[in-house]
C-alpha cells in the first residue's frame, strides 16, 4: 500500500533566538521510556547493582563539573555539584530500598517509576524553587537509569550528525553540554525567554523556538523539520516549494553573513562624513566575550548579570561573583565593560528571593527595587564588582532607576562598600563610574537631574517602550502596540540625550532598538554617538553607520519629530533603509 503524503505542519511558539534551521529532527527525551516491571529475587543484589550505577554517575558527573569549570565557569560547573549533591541524598536510597523489599521488581523499572512520578508532579507545580529541584532530579534518575540499563546514556554531548534538537525541555546540565557543531537548531515544547537553554542559545547563535507545546507529539525521529527562530516557528515535514523558500532566505541571510564578515573594520564605525560611532555589545555568558570581540566592538555596553543568579536554587557567593566578574573584564580587556548590577524581578524570577507571586511583575518588586530592600544581595554583588574592577576597564550602571531619591540610595550603599574595603585595604579601582539606566519614563522625565548626580547614563528601550505604551514587553497579542517609533518613545529618546548633552556626560542606547539597522539613521540623526546591542546585529548596524550621512540624518530626523503617527514613521525610516540598499551594495561589492 502507498503510504501516505506527510502533510504540512506549522506550530508557533516562541523565538528566543533568531535565524533559520533546516535538518532532521533528534528526538531527546520527548516522551518517558517504556521499562517493563520483572520481578526479581533478591533486593540486596538489586540494591548494590543501584549503588554501582550511583558511583558511576557519581564519577561522571565529577569529571563533567571539573570541564566545565575550566569552559565555562562556575556557575555552569555549580549544576553538576548540585547533581552530585542529589546523588548523596538520603531519601532515594531508602526509598528504592523500601521498594525493592516489598514489591520485589527491578531496580531499573522502579528507578524509571520515580523519573516518571517526578515528571508528572513536574507538570503540575508552579513553585519555581521546587521545579528547579524536580529538574535536577529528573537529571540525575535519568543519568542513574542509563547506567542500570547499560545503555549509553541519552546525551546531546556528541551528535552524530548535524540536526534540529527537538525536546520536551532542556535541563541547565543539558544544556550545558550540547554538541554546538552539530546543533542547527533547537525546539521544544516547554520553556522561556530566560530559561537557561534560551540563553545559552542566544548566545551561540542557535536558532531556537520553545513554548511550541505539543511539538514532541507531532514529530518523529528524523523528519525534516524547519525552525525559525526569528519568527517563533517550526514547520515539520515541510512541502518542497515550502523548503525551496527557506533554503534560500537561509542562503541569503549566509551570504550577508559572510559580506558582512569581510567588510568589518577594526575600531568605531564612521559614518560617511567621518564621525565615528562606537558599537558595543551587550552580554550575558563568559562565553560571549569571544564573539562580541569577534564582532568587532568596542567593548561592552551592558552586561546583565541576572544569569549568574537565575535557574539555582541559591544565591551565588561574593567569591563566585568575583571570579566571574574578573573573568569577564580580564577577557573583554583592554576594552571597557559596563556591568549592570542585578536586574531581577518582573520576567525574571529567583525563586529563592522573589518567590512570591505578584499582581503586576513588570510594576513590582525588581530590579533596584529589590536590591535597596536586601542589601545584603546587593552589597555581595558590589563588593564583587569593585574587587574584579581592577583587572581591567569596568564601570557599573544602575537597572529601572525612577527617582532621584533611589538613584543617591544606591549610590550611598556603593560609597559604604568602597569604604568597607578601603578599610580592609582592598584594591578597587576609585575612579569607577557609577551611571543609571533611563528605562522607565520617570527617569527620561527627569533626565536632567539624574545627570547632576551620575557619571553616565544609557537608556534601555525594551523597558522604555513597555512603560511609555503600557504595554507587556513579552505580551504576544498586544505585540502591535509596542513601537518604537511611538512619537513618545522619540521624545523620550531626545530628551535624556540633550539632558545628558547638558551636562556634559555620556549617553547611549542598549535596549533592542540600538541594534535594528532600520533605525541606526534615525538614532544617529537624534544625536546619539554609540550604540550597544547583542553582538548578532554588530555586523549589519555597524556596516549601516559606515554608509549613513550624519548631516543627512540630523536633517532626516528632524523631519521625523514633527511627525505624528508611529506607523507613518515605521514606514518612512523603512523605505529610506530600503533605499540606502547596505545590504545590497555589500553584496554586489563582493560578487
Ligand atoms: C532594556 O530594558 O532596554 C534593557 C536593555 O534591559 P533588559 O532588556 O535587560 O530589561
Ligand atoms: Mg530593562
Amino acid at each position: 500500500m502507498a503510504s501516505l503524503p506527510q502533510i504540512e505542519i506549522p506550530l508557533y511558539g516562541i523565538g528566543v533566538s533568531p535565524g533559520i534551521a533546516i535538518g532532521p529532527a533528534r528526538m531527546f527525551h520527548v516522551t518517558a521510556l517504556d521499562v517493563p516491571a520483572s520481578s526479581i529475587e533478591d533486593p540486596a543484589a538489586e540494591l548494590a547493582r543501584f549503588d554501582e550505577a550511583v558511583k558511576k554517575a557519581r564519577v561522571t558527573l565529577t569529571a563533567l563539573k571539573e570541564q566545565t569549570l575550566d569552559e565555562l565557569g562556575e556557575k555552569h560547573a555549580a549544576i553538576f555539584q548540585a547533581h552530585i549533591d542529589l546523588l548523596d541524598d538520603v531519601a532515594l536510597r531508602p526509598e528504592v530500598e523500601r521498594r525493592l523489599n516489598e514489591e520485589k521488581l527491578s531496580v531499573e523499572y522502579l528507578v524509571n517509576d520515580l523519573i516518571g512520578r517526578y515528571t508528572k508532579m513536574l507538570g503540575q507545580v508552579q513553585d519555581p524553587l521546587f521545579r528547579e529541584r524536580s529538574n535536577d532530579l529528573l537529571d540525575v534518575g535519568r543519568r542513574i537509569l542509563g547506567y542500570l540499563l547499560e545503555e549509553e546514556l541519552e546525551s546531546l554531548e556528541h551528535l552524530e550528525e548535524p540536526c534540529v534538537i527537538v525536546a520536551h525541555d532542556l535541563s541547565p546540565s543539558e544544556a550545558v553540554n550540547m554538541d554546538l557543531t552539530n546543533t542547527m537548531g533547537l525546539a521544544t515544547d516547554a520553556g522561556g525567554p530566560t530559561s537557561h537553554m534560551a540563553i545559552i542559545a542566544r548566545a551561540f547563535q542557535i536558532p531556537t523556538v520553545v513554548g511550541l507545546r505539543y511539538l514532541g507529539s507531532r514529530i518523529g525521529k528524523g523528519d525534516t523539520v524547519i525552525v525559525d527562530g526569528t519568527k517563533g516557528s517550526v514547520i515539520i515535514h515541510p512541502r518542497e516549494e515550502t523548503l525551496e523558500r527557506y533554503r534560500s532566505e537561509k542562503q541569503r541571510q549566509e551570504e550577508l553573513r559572510l559580506a558582512l564578515a569581510e567588510a568589518a573594520t577594526e575600531g568605531p564605525s564612521v559614518t560617511l562624513d567621518g564621525k565615528e560611532i562606537p558599537t558595543y555589545a551587550n552580554i550575558e555568558l563568559l562565553a560571549e566575550t569571544h564573539l562580541s570581540k569577534r564582532a568587532k566592538c568596542q567593548g561592552v555596553g551592558l552586561y546583565r548579570t541576572e544569569f549568574l543568579f537565575i535557574n539555582r536554587a541559591s544565591l551565588p557567593t561574593e567569591e563566585e561573583q568575583y571570579e566571574h566578574y574578573r573573568r569577564i573584564v580580564e577577557a573583554m580587556a583592554p576594552l571597557p565593560v559596563t556591568v549592570r548590577t542585578l536586574d531581577l524581578g518582573g520576567d525574571k524570577a529567583l525563586p529563592s528571593v522573589t518567590a512570591e507571586r505578584e499582581t503586576n511583575p513588570q510594576l513590582g518588586w525588581r530590579s533596584i527595587r529589590l536590591c535597596l530592600d536586601r542589601p545584603d544581595i546587593f552589597k555581595s554583588q558590589l563588593r564583587a564588582l569593585l574587587r574584579a574592577s581592577v583587572h581591567g576597564e569596568m564601570q557599573i550602571i544602575l537597572p529601572m532607576i525612577t527617582g532621584i531619591d533611589q538613584f543617591l540610595e544606591a549610590k550611598q550603599v556603593v560609597e559604604e562598600v568602597k569604604e568597607d574595603l578601603r578599610q580592609r585595604g582592598v584594591p578597587f579601582d576609585e575612579e569607577l563610574k557609577l551611571g543609571s539606566m533611563v528605562e522607565t519614563p520617570a527617569a527620561a522625565l527627569i533626565a536632567d537631574r539624574l545627570a547632576q548626580v551620575c557619571d553616565f547614563l544609557s537608556i534601555g528601550t525594551n523597558d522604555l517602550i513597555q512603560y511609555c505604551l503600557a504595554v507587556d514587553r513579552a505580551n504576544q497579542r498586544t505585540a502591535h502596540l509596542y513601537q518604537p517609533t511611538h512619537l513618545s518613545v522619540l521624545r523620550l529618546l531626545e530628551k535624556t540625550l540633550s539632558a545628558a548633552k547638558a551636562a556634559d556626560i555620556p549617553c547611549g542606547i542598549c535596549g533592542e532598538m540600538a541594534g535594528d539597522p532600520v533605525l541606526t539613521e534615525l538614532l544617529l540623526g537624534i544625536g546619539f554617538a554609540s550604540l550597544s546591542m547583542s553582538s548578532i546585529s554588530l555586523p549589519r548596524v555597524r556596516a549601516e553607520i559606515a554608509n549613513i550621512h550624519l548631516a543627512t540624518a540630523k536633517r532626516f530626523a528632524r523631519k521625523v519629530l514633527k511627525m505624528s503617527s508611529a506607523s507613518e514613521i515605521r514606514a518612512l525610516v523603512e523605505e529610506r533603509y530600503e533605499s540606502r540598499g547596505t545590504l545590497k551594495h555589500l553584496q554586489t561589492a563582493k560578487a
